[in-house]
């Protein structure tokens, strides 16, 4: 009894990621090149960041004390990949990798000494980016000895690890984590395109996904890439077509045992909803913006503040309850100096959700299309409050709800494709181009009219009987009224 109830209370757990540490960033460096110093002092950034650049160690170390002023005793915290800078692969080399990812893992456990971490790897982590090989390699040793990982993950996780970068653990007796590697199923890894199972880590986690169906525990999968389409960069799947086929099949399989997927890659704030073979919303896939504002170099996608989210849950299945999205006004920062994390939204009470599962998600995603000051949210959302006016015509709107209802690249066109009067664009007010409204005739009059026409009708045929018995000629009363000359009167 005692040990339900301790599992039954709300606990919270972390998700930080995309840290993209930058150890040139420079206060004085330019913005146009990754504020890297270039010797001239005649620019003035500020010390936690810039909107053009990747993160200073100021900022991480931010992120992480915010996390513990916060809430300083979360479960666990997941950290989602990515700690090495969006910089040129010549102006890095594996051993620069390995100690950029260890300068982060060094600053996490100085602050959450006795926290369980649980971190996966991101595609910059590796040298040169996205370039996981399809098998075991000295890489993943690596990264446990000289980043430190090993301080991080158990015996048996760093045994698994070795193997492709991917684990499972026991959160609670009740609740299994899955640590994966999908850089492994990244369109832009040269490594593994002509394998089926790379590592064989899609083996494994459908055996990992079997038994924890047998002894009925609930698993949590975190990854750095998810599967399906970017919302900002329409057709953009983020997996080569053939492993997100088997990943979006495998873990639709088995969503009833999946209490939730963590992801972190697209630096936004968004989410994806699973669905099973009969299209039924199975499954939820959080996708939490990153710590780094870096404005990516993809068309059409802009900076983002930093960010870091709380999550609530149940201990006993993993149910995510709700969660509280964080903040840090980087133009704030620039004019104050100060590193004021604030809470930016709560995910059930700012999109109106009585939960969060993948039902209530479907339904806020599909309202997107006639509700547009919640739409207006989420997209103030997905940039983290950078950019609190976003201009999103009618194809981007579709982009954003297809890519969060699909996962697949085929049921994204067709949902992309669809004919639907509620995405049609909102009429203009101008005068000349209102509609105007349409005249309706009461329902009660046209049945007066109906009946009145009826009995005339009648009487008409009757008198017509009536004067053909007679053998007289019928003159129907309305022609004879309107159209007999005068002194003409009805022969009769
Ligand atoms: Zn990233």
């Amino acid at each position: 009894m005692i040990r339900r109830l301790s599992y039954n209370i709300t606990r919270y757990f972390w998700q930080v990621t995309d840290f993209h540490y930058d150890a040139n960033y420079s206060t004085n460096g330019d913005p146009n090149t990754m504020c890297h110093s270039d010797g001239a002092k005649n620019h003035s950034n500020s010390i936690y960041g810039n909107y053009l650049c990747d993160s200073p160690m100021k900022l991480i170390i931010s992120a992480i004390n915010a996390m513990q002023t916060i809430h300083p005793n979360p479960d666990f915290i997941f950290w989602t990949g990515d700690s090495v800078p969006h910089v040129k692969d010549s102006e890095l080399d594996q051993v620069k990798v390995y100690y950029n990812i260890g300068n982060v893992t060094e600053q996490l456990l100085k602050v959450f000494p006795n926290t369980s971490i649980y971190p996966v790897l991101g595609n910059h982590d590796e040298y040169p980016k996205d370039a996981f090989p399809p098998g075991a390699t000295s890489y993943y040793s690596d990264i446990l000895s000289v980043s430190q990982w090993s301080k991080l993950l158990g015996e048996n996780e760093s045994t698994l690890f070795k193997t492709g970068g991917y684990y499972s653990s026991l959160i609670n007796p009740n609740l299994l984590v899955l640590g994966l590697n999908t850089n492994l199923y990244y369109g832009f890894n040269p490594l593994t395109q002509n394998s089926t199972d790379p590592s064989g880590q899609l083996k494994w986690l459908e055996k990992q996904l079997k038994q924890a169906q047998i002894s009925q525990k609930k698993v949590i999968i975190i990854s750095h890439i998810p599967p399906g389409l970017f919302e900002l960069s329409s057709g953009l799947m983020w997996f080569s077509n053939n492993f997100n086929e088997k990943y979006v099949h495998l873990v639709s399989q088995y969503s009833g045992i999946i209490s939730a997927q963590i992801y972190g890659h697209e630096h936004t704030d968004s989410f994806r909803i699973l669905k099973d073979s009969s299209g039924t919303p199975s499954g939820m896939l959080f996708l939490s913006p990153a710590v780094t504002p870096w404005k990516s170099t993809l068309p059409g996608v802009g900076a983002n503040n930093p960010s870091i989210r709380l999550y609530e849950y149940t201990r006993e299945t993993g149910e995510i309850l709700d969660y509280h999205q964080y903040f840090l006004n980087l133009s704030a920062v620039i004019t104050t100096s100060k590193d004021n994390w604030e809470k930016e939204y709560e995910a059930k009470r700012d999109y109106g959700l009585t939960s969060l599962n993948p039902v209530d998600f479907m339904q806020a995603a599909r309202s997107f299309r006639n509700k547009p000051q919640l739409f207006k949210k989420y997209l103030q959302y997905n940039s983290v409050s950078q950019n609190m006016n976003p201009d999103c015509n009618d194809t981007c709107k579709r982009v954003h709800v297809c890519s969060i209802t699909e996962l697949r690249i085929s049921d994204f066109n067709d949902c992309l494709n669809k004919p639907d009067p509620t995405f049609h664009p909102q009429p203009h007010s101008h005068p000349h181009t209102t509609p105007q409204p349409k005249r309706h005739v009461p329902r009660y009059m046209v049945i007066v009219i109906c009946t009145l026409a009826g009995t005339v009708f009648v009487l008409a045929v009757i008198v017509a009987i009536v004067c053909i018995k007679k053998h007289t000629v019928f003159i129907p009363h309305q022609y004879s009224r309107f159209s007999s000359p005068v002194g003409k009167g009805p022969i009769n």
